[in-house]
């Protein structure tokens, strides 16, 4: 189980301008094999944290790849190549899709095949020989995956898993759960991927802390955001090594080997998690000069990368909410072209 803990919501000293301080309600759960904090103000936050936390539990059994029950472990092992999906299936995949097309690939549901030989959801790690990598990778690809509407065809062998987007649809999910129950102020951290619900009861923004990706138990940097999702990727959070090498478990879809891009973390910041957490494991794969040609494309997000020179980049849309705590030298701002 890996505890991932990298946000920090600060005491509010001033006297609430909303809602009153004592009215924080705070419940912990594991689940997706990750420690949750949720985190809520007022009246309706009990009964909202309740609601969040079975919405999670719930997304959890559709999702898991290794629960026999799930609809995912149903979908892998299926015995013809079309099937009906759920809704919710649907819907992430259809998400998941989008954002491969839009990253070339470097967002692959697929890759599953691929991550589970190199031990990555058994616990079993090991290098697989060249023979076997492109062996499975005939098993991948998000092009051969066809969805129409609720209508799924996978060829044979084929497998996905949602590992890269699942924690992202999560916090969006919880939230939502939150504002139906009348909650107007949380902060949820799945494990390090933070949703924010509207601001903090004293109307202020929240601040985040940004993992540091060498110093995995500190933050390197603060960050204030209000509404918005705040998800990161980097090898740190599950890797192996072996010869003195390291292999992280976020895999780059053309080589079949986990992705050796120059980075060392990136965090992606947006409206919908679900696509902040596609696209952080997406600009992983792609290194710097991908994601900022991404960026300059699509924009829709803003991005805090780290290199492995020790380089923090910070899209223009975020300068000034961010403050480089850690050892890193100057933050260097990449702007629209
Ligand atoms: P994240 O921590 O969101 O970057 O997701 C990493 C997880 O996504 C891995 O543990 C795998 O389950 C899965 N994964 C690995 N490589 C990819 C990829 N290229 N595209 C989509 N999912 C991936
Ligand atoms: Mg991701």
């Amino acid at each position: 189980m890996i505890i991932l803990l990298s946000c920090t919501v600060q005491g509010c000293e001033k006297k609430s301008l909303y809602v009153p301080e004592d009215t924080k309600f705070e419940k912990n759960i594991i689940a997706m094999d990750t420690y949750m904090t949720l985190t809520a103000y007022g009246e309706e936050a009990e009964q909202g944290l309740e609601q969040a936390a079975d919405r999670i539990q719930e997304i959890e059994q559709v999702f898991s790849v290794t629960d026999e029950t799930s609809e995912i472990y149903q979908i892998n092992h299926r015995t013809a190549q079309e099937m009906e999906v759920s809704e919710e299936c649907a819907k992430v995949l259809e998400q998941a899709l989008e954002i491969s097309t839009q990253t070339g690939g470097a967002f692959d549901v697929t890759m599953y095949p691929v991550v589970r030989e190199w031990g990555f959801t058994t616990g079993k790690y090991r290098v697989p020989g060249e023979e076997e990598i492109q062996e499975l990778l005939s098993k991948t690809g998000y092009e051969k995956l066809s969805l129409n509407h609720r209508t799924l065809t996978l060829q044979e062998g084929m497998e996905i898993d949602f590992g890269g987007i699942a924690k992202g649809y999560t916090g969006d999910e919880a939230v939502a759960a939150l504002k139906k129950a009348g909650v107007e102020h949380a902060i949820v951290n799945l494990g390090g991927n933070i949703q924010a619900l509207g601001d903090r009861p004293d109307g202020t923004a929240w601040n985040v802390g940004i993992r540091d990706p060498i110093q995995s138990e500190e933050m390197f940097g603060t960050l204030q955001v209000s509404n918005q999702a705040v998800v990161t990727s980097g090898a740190y959070e599950r890797y192996f090594e072996e010869n003195g090498v390291v292999y992280g478990h976020i895999m780059n879809p053309d080589t079949g080997r986990p992705a050796d891009n120059g980075i060392l973390s990136v965090t992606v910041i947006g409206d919908k998690g679900i696509i902040c957490d596609a696209l952080s494991t997406a600009f992983f794969v792609l290194g710097l000069e991908g994601t900022t040609e991404y960026w300059q494309t699509y924009g829709g997000c803003e991005i805090i990368l780290v290199t492995e020179e020790k380089q923090v980049y910070v899209t223009e849309g975020i300068q000034d909410k961010f403050q480089l705590t850690g050892d890193y030298g100057e933050v260097i701002c990449i702007k629209k072209e």
